[in-house]
């Protein structure tokens, strides 16, 4: 059996930079391995498939979950799934490795409540609402519906905060990737 190891769960409304700081410590921390979720939506922009997501159907999502393969899954989106699959976490462990995950927030909490203390549970606090709103709609990769979508699903996100282990605000980028890599180095080096 593998041996179980650490994970580090960031969690925050679209648009908050979450998956920019998760780059930036994947980048700075060699010990860090990042968790590929399967999805059913389509690739975006560069997006590439095995390394961003795992890209698959929506048949192929579903023969899964009656197939418990999933640790946890979420319609994210009306009509579109969203999961961590467990082959995941153990390829990741077995290479004696810490799994970072990109995750929304209640997958987040999902995790944070089956791991406990061996998660760390972080969400990404933007400055406010407005401008996640004005991040979403800069980005340009999703129609309006989706767009509205994803505001309703955000606003609704931010109350979730208090749950996590930590609130890291992501008022400047730099600032908070920064704090971000002290805070995981941190985590990964404690017994
Ligand atoms: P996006 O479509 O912008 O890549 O992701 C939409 C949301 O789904 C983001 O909040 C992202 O973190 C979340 N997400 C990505 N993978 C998973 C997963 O495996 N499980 C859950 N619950 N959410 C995920």
């Amino acid at each position: 059996m593998t041996k179980e190891g650490k994970l580090i769960i960031f969690s925050a409304p679209s648009g908050a930079g979450k998956t920019t700081i998760v780059h930036h410590l994947l980048s700075k921390i060699p010990d860090l391995e990042f968790s590929i979720s399967a999805t059913t939506r389509k690739s975006r922009g560069d997006e590439v498939n095995g390394k961003d997501y795992y890209f698959i159907s929506k048949e192929e999502f579903l023969h899964r979950i009656a197939k418990k393969q999933f640790v946890e899954f979420e319609e994210v989106y009306s009509g579109t799934f969203y999961g961590t699959l467990r082959t995941e976490i153990e390829r990741i462990w077995k290479d004696g490795k810490t799994v970072i995950f990109d995750i929304d927030v209640e997958g987040g909490l999902h995790l944070k409540r089956k791991y406990e203390e061996q998660a760390l549970a972080i969400f990404v606090q933007p400055p406010s609402l407005e401008v996640l709103k004005e991040r979403l709609t800069g980005r340009g990769t999703d129609s309006k519906e989706k767009l509205a979508e994803r505001f309703i699903k955000a606003e609704k996100e931010l109350n979730y905060a208090p749950q996590f282990d930590i609130i890291l605000k992501n008022y400047d980028l730099e600032t908070a990737c920064k704090e971000a890599e002290d805070l995981v180095s941190a985590f990964i080096s404690q017994s």
